[in-house]
């Protein structure tokens, strides 16, 4: 994984795997709090986790295309994260980063009015979502079961961040406890049979 300076220090809009690595930064808190004058703070957080989520259903939408009566449900859900996007006010700027042994170029958006170092942060996240919604991989990006951090996976089914929250999760889960009691009290039922045999 890049380090968290060299991934912040150019335009990023590049594969998902970034996107998705700094997206997780910022959603568990772990982006410099301070950017410019402004503090980033739980609200903005909150709002990139929102739209995380209706990208998710939008994204499970278009692969139900085809069935009768989803369009509407997908103009609907469009039409929300429009809604949720028109709270910024943003202008375009070019900027461009040397990356030896060329220049990479890219086109952010710098928003305008009331904390706009802010504002401007969260228009990148939200780039860096489509992004991830662009590439498919939207769905990787997820809440950790066990321990609810933000993860994103290495394949649309991983649950857990770490191998330690999965241990966890199978070790406090009720459901899973009550499957291996079942399964140990067969296994008992069975070993007994075979012994009385
Ligand atoms: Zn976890």
């Amino acid at each position: 994984m890049q380090k968290k300076e060299e991934l912040l220090s150019g335009l990023t809009y590049g594969p998902s795997e970034e996107a998705g690595t700094i997206l997780v930064l910022y959603l568990n808190g772990d982006l410099e709090s301070s950017v410019g004058d402004d503090e980033l703070d739980d609200s903005d957080i909150e709002a990139i986790a929102e739209l995380v989520e209706r990208l998710k259903e939008l994204d499970a939408l278009q692969h139900d295309a085809e069935r009768r009566g989803s369009e509407a449900k997908f103009d609907n859900a469009l039409t929300l994260i429009n809604e949720h996007l028109n709270r910024y006010t943003a202008t375009p700027r070019l900027e461009a980063v040397r990356k030896l042994p060329v220049w990479e170029w890219g086109l952010c958006l710098v928003a305008k009015g009331k904390k706009p170092s802010r504002q401007s942060y969260q228009l990148w996240m939200s780039q860096l979502a489509v992004e991830l919604v662009r590439s498919g991989r939207i769905s990787y990006l997820k809440q950790c079961a066990q321990c609810g951090k933000w993860l994103f996976g290495l394949f649309a089914h991983q649950k857990f961040c770490k191998a330690y929250c999965k241990q966890q999760f199978h070790r406090l889960n009720p459901a899973d406890k009550k499957r291996r009691a079942d399964w140990a009290r067969k296994d008992y039922w069975k070993r007994k049979r075979m012994n009385a045999r």
